[in-house]
């Protein structure tokens, strides 16, 4: 079994077919999906997802890119959100300061507010981070000091030094996609080193297909191709990834039963 640890089902782009693409993905060995809340005036609509598959569990939160746009997120929301069966963890927050859609002010205030609610419920912070490695890993340590949280990098395409620093820190590390491209070599080279138990994959969908579906919309049943390249970058079988993988997201997602 494999683990699709972020995706977006709630987005327009599945709209016309979501059952099928659900579907799919059980047919392919993807035996639980989380699908990742960009925008709290939306989470509704995550959740609906969430409710309507027994296999597919939900976080709430606000992306780096909306947050000068959603009204700021406040930890007691937050929290009181997360105490749905459904809703295991927080996010997907960070910095993204490749695409800067949000003013760098707002989008550190924010992810510290999900950190918080992290950090007070026990459950998990999804970080996603673009250009930002130094001040996401300031942030990291810094809320680290405060008191501990779990959480894991998303989408993981930085350096060895964050990867490091993530790992350091407790966390964990989501590789998409992006593993399997050609030109992703660097990245490749960063994830031959790193400790198998502390990784997990996930689609991104419906961006970042992995070959041989680059440039098509993604979707939870082709998550296999990075699991697959990350087993040939650690040297082991394909049996060893997925379990490995869906172990260390039950951990980290503890409150998805088993
Ligand atoms: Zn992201
Ligand atoms: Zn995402």
């Amino acid at each position: 079994m494999l683990v699709d640890s972020h995706c977006h089902l709630d987005f327009p782009d599945f709209a016309e077919e979501l059952d099928a693409v659900v579907e799919r993905a059980r047919r392919n060995g993807v035996g639980r999906m989380l699908t990742i809340c960009t925008h709290l005036t939306r989470f509704d609509r995550v959740l609906a997802v969430a409710e309507r598959f027994a296999d597919v569990y939900c976080t709430v939160g606000i992306h780096p890119h909306e947050a000068g746009s959603e009204p700021a997120a406040e930890v007691e929301r937050l929290v009181e959100l997360s105490r749905h069966p459904k809703v295991v963890g927080f996010g997907e927050t960070g910095l993204d300061y490749f695409y800067d859609k949000s003013p760098r002010e707002r989008q550190r205030a924010s992810f510290r507010t999900h950190i918080a609610a992290a950090r007070a419920t026990g459950l998990p912070v999804v970080v996603h981070t673009r250009d930002a490695d130094d001040d996401t890993a300031a942030i990291l340590a810094e809320e680290m000091e405060k008191g501990a949280f779990t959480g894991l990098i998303h989408c993981f395409s930085s350096g060895p030094e964050l990867a490091a620093k993530s790992i350091s820190l407790g966390l964990y590390v989501s590789l998409s996609g992006i593993l399997t491209f050609k030109k992703a070599e660097a990245l490749q080279q960063t994830v031959r080193g790193l400790p198998l138990d502390r990784l997990l994959v996930e689609t991104d969908c419906p961006y970042l297909a992995p070959v041989p579906f680059r440039g098509k919309r993604n979707e939870p049943a082709y998550v296999g191709h990075t699991a697959a390249k990350l087993a040939e970058l650690q040297g082991v079988d394909a049996a060893a990834v997925a379990a490995a993988t869906t172990a260390n997201f039950h951990r980290l997602f503890a409150k998805v039963p088993g």
